[in-house]
């Protein structure tokens, strides 16, 4: 239902409002179940969707236009049900509903599904707000959250839904004069940042070699050039089977507390999974809904002794690719457009349009570009964010685990710095990336979507 909000953007109905900053496929989802939640209780309810880009395509992710940049997640297991995205690509006349289609049908999907809820949800109504929130603070002794927007509004609300999405690239990796030479390209996904390396017809140096550099590579080879694409490990993001077979869910994992003890089960549970399927790969999808229940089982010792040691290869098979794009990089290797090599950046010198790179190993590269594609950063301290910035100076947030995200409680709210002290605490709620330090496994959608159904009851009261 359409609200007539007042200039605060709560609604003159009763009921509570909720912003939901970001409108991305979390912001998206949110607002959805929000939306669904009042209207089952009946209740009035206004949800502020808050986002620059908001009645976009949601997010970086679901914003290219390439096509064949796809969804790495079954459709199946996209939709807000196992049949609700599928059915949505069958009545358009796709006919890959199954498998892995461009990632930008998803995109539309889900503006299609916050419309069809929006025109739906009765005593609930939904406004859309194109603004960049950058700071939270209360108003009203406290009662009242209000959302500070980069355009000088303010906007009021009883909860908030933080739902902003990975941090941009780190670029601590790259040398001085490199982050500020236009040859750079700090983030990929920045609309646009691809244009002009797209142009040029210069080698180029991917760093990173993971599902970013994946679609990078896509997007940017060409005859004519070498796209060289290093990383400390070098290792590609596996690919997911073709026929793939359902999940084995894993043994219990008692007394697996340290890591070593789990690392041991892990590799049993995958060898049994192997001798029964021939493939590892149900056996890793079984480990999906166990990961954060292990991940917070392990001390903090044995944490960073994962990220350090077991990161990696974890991502790499955990984390696939479609096999569409896994045989598209695989092509470009045979030809020599693509070289994924073990390489890190320990050198860059101008010269003239062009950057020379030494790296670690002793090679040097001249490249037209250098394109940043290790993925978003973790530590919401040194990403300079304004508005998670200004959350933890104002106690209403505290970092996450290991310095990882926010921290949050099992139902997602933020943990402020210290609860009594700090008026409008408890009344903010994080999902998706921000929660890494916590759950660590919170980024793909069928995690988002959870946590999206279990904010909105845990906001609404349910
Ligand atoms: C290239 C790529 C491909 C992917 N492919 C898949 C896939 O196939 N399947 C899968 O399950 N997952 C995939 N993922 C994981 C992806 O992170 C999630 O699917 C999903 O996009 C995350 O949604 P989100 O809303 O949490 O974050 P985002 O999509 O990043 O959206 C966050 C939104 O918040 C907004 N925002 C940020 N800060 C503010 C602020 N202060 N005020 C207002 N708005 C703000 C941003 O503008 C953005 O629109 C992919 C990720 C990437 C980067």
């Amino acid at each position: 239902m359409l609200m007539m909000p007042d200039e605060t953007g709560r609604a003159p109905s009763a009921g509570p409002t909720v912003g939901v900053v970001g409108a991305g496929a979390a912001g998206i989802l949110t607002a959805v179940n929000l939306l669904v939640c009042a209207k089952l209780q009946g209740e009035p309810c206004t949800v502020l969707l808050i986002d620059p880009a908001v009645g976009e395509a949601p997010g970086p992710a679901y914003r290219t236009t390439d096509s064949r940049h796809v969804l790495n997640t079954p459709a199946g297991r996209m939709g807000i049900t196992p049949r609700d995205f599928p059915d949505w690509l069958s009545a358009r006349g796709h006919q890959d509903v199954h498998g892995y289609p461009a990632r930008r049908l998803y995109g539309r999907y889900l503006l299609d599904l916050l419309a069809d809820t929006a025109a739906r949800s009765g005593t609930a109504g939904l406004r859309a707000v194109p603004d960049r929130i950058t700071g939270i603070g209360t108003e009203h002794g406290g009662g009242v959250l209000a959302l500070y927007g980069a355009s000088g509004r303010t906007l009021c609300a009883d909860a908030v839904v933080l739902a902003v999405g990975g941090l941009p690239p780190g670029r601590s990796w790259a040398p001085g004069n490199l982050r500020s030479s236009p040859c750079f390209v700090p983030d990929p996904w920045a609309p646009g940042a691809l244009d002009r390396v797209a142009a040029a017809g210069t080698d180029l140096l991917l760093v990173g070699t993971g599902l970013t550099m994946a679609d990078v590579a896509l997007a940017l080879a060409r005859h004519g050039r070498v796209l060289h694409a290093v990383s400390r490990h070098g290792l590609l993001p596996q690919s997911h089977a073709v026929r793939p077979a359902p999940p084995v869910a894993p043994p219990d994992f008692d007394g697996a507390d340290t890591l070593d003890a789990l690392r041991r089960s892990v590799r049993r549970h995958v060898a049994a999974t192997r001798r029964t399927h021939g493939d590892w790969r149900p056996a890793l999808d079984g480990l999906r809904p166990v990961t954060s229940g292990l991940w917070q089982r392990l001390n903090p010792a044995d944490r960073d002794r994962f990220l350090s040691e077991d990161l990696r290869v974890w991502e790499t098979h955990r984390h696939r690719m479609a096999p569409a794009s896994a045989a598209a990089l695989q092509e470009l290797r045979g030809e020599g457009l693509l070289e994924v090599s073990a390489g890190e950046v320990v050198r860059t010198d101008p010269d003239g349009e062009q950057v020379r790179v030494g790296l670690r190993d002793g090679r040097e590269l001249r490249v037209g570009a250098v394109v940043n594609c290790t993925g978003p950063e973790t530590s919401v301290a040194a990403s300079g964010d304004p508005l998670l910035t200004d959350l933890l100076a104002r106690g209403l947030a505290r970092p996450g685990p290991r310095g990882i995200g926010l921290d949050t409680d099992p139902d997602g709210r933020l943990r402020p710095a210290a609860r009594q002290t700090v008026p409008g605490a408890a009344r903010v709620w994080a999902l998706g990336a921000l929660r890494r330090g916590n759950l660590f496994e919170t980024t793909a959608v069928p995690e988002i979507k959870a946590q999206a159904a279990a904010v909105a009851q845990a906001v609404l009261g349910l």
